[in-house]
């Protein structure tokens, strides 16, 4: 019987010290083990040099790694979409390539994927070198995402993960959505599934790729396309705000009839309700928007990534021609 087969996704976007390290280290790991393996880096978009470095790596280990090129930066979340679209493995294992994501664990992960599992996930225990400001911003967007939203999504969740064929393959023909939170995806699509807890390290070199723009952004789009609940808050507050104006409304018109000597046309409250009123549409118009906005990116239907160059590695399976992140292309392209 044929060897099963792992593969390992790694995004890079700007990693160029870190990189050459993160390979080594992650081959050291897959030698050990039982299976065939490839490594299959993406390069979102870089531009200090790391696109060259893994150009160099595919060339020193044709039959172990594969490399694509994104035409730009798509982002995370987009690389990671492409790195599990073209990964051929029995089991496919998504990792950052900055050596946060200790390689070691490789085959813990592995194993409870030969135990049953379908998806085995990695929980950060701490991340050493992570400011208050982040943990304290984490903790917030994970009680908010699962107090609000039916889908369970894991605190401490990383990407970094495991998960076996049939659900690549749904991620690969099924979730196809443009706004995208993997995390949560991942606990959407349900399957058995395993947490394995690990210390993240510090960065091995450069910075955090995330902002704090960019992680705002990152809670948004997990909030919009995990959670109808903010509309449907806006919808009770704007119901009862209309009430109680309503209610005022009748007491004007009582006192006007009723109490007209005791009533002051005070343009104080007016200005009052005015305002208030006019904030809390304007707030709700915006809410809405954001989510005409992520039905407007569906719409149009646009590739999740494009890939401008491949460099595959030799003894790849044949499988998963797809060349950009198009639903319709990747269907068309199965066998
Ligand atoms: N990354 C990427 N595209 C981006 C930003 C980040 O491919 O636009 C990669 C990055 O190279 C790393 C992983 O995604 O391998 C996680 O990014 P980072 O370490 O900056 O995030 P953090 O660990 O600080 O949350
Ligand atoms: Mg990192």
């Amino acid at each position: 019987m044929a060897r099963q087969k792992l593969t390992v996704v790694a995004p890079a976007y700007n990693e160029v010290e870190g990189i050459e390290p993160f390979v080594k280290s992650l081959l050291e790991v897959l030698d050990s083990l039982p299976y065939d393996s490839t490594v299959l880096l993406v390069n979102d978009g870089a531009t200090d040099g790391t696109g060259e470095v893994l150009d160099r790596l595919h060339a020193a280990h044709p039959g172990r790694i594969t490399v694509l090129h994104l035409s730009r930066n798509f982002g995370h979340q987009a690389a990671l979409t492409a790195g599990m679209d073209h990964a051929d493995g029995d089991a496919v294992i998504c990792m950052d390539a900055d050596l946060q994501h200790p390689p070691s664990l490789i085959p813990e992960l592995v194993e409870r994927w030969q135990q049953g599992f379908d998806i085995v996930q990695a929980v950060r225990r701490q991340t050493a070198n992570v400011g208050w400001m982040k943990n304290l911003t984490s903790r917030a967007f994970y009680a908010a995402i699962n107090f609000l939203s039916k889908t369970h999504i894991e605190p401490n969740g990383c990407d970094f993960r495991l998960l076996s064929r049939p659900v690549v393959e749904v991620f690969r023909k099924e979730l196809r959505e443009r706004d995208r939170f993997v995390r949560g995806l991942v606990s959407w699509v349900g399957f058995r599934t395993s947490f394995i807890e690990f210390d993240a390290s510090p960065r091995y070199a450069g910075e955090s790729k995330y902002s704090f723009r960019k992680m705002l952004s990152f809670a948004r789009t997990g909030l919009i396309s995990f959670s109808k609940m903010p509309l449907k808050v806006a919808v009770f507050f704007g119901f009862s705000v209309s009430l109680l104006s309503l209610s005022y409304g009748v007491f004007a018109v009582f006192a006007y009839i009723f109490l007209s000597k005791q009533v002051i046309p005070g343009w104080a409250s007016t200005i009052l309700v005015g305002t208030f009123l006019g904030g809390c549409q304007l707030l709700f118009l915006g809410l809405i928007g954001e989510y005409i906005a992520t039905i407007f990116d569906e719409i149009k239907g646009r590739p999740l990534y494009i890939v401008a160059r491949e460099q595959r590695a030799a003894t790849g399976r044949a499988e998963s021609a797809a060349v950009d992140g198009n639903a319709d292309t990747l269907r068309s392209q199965q066998p």
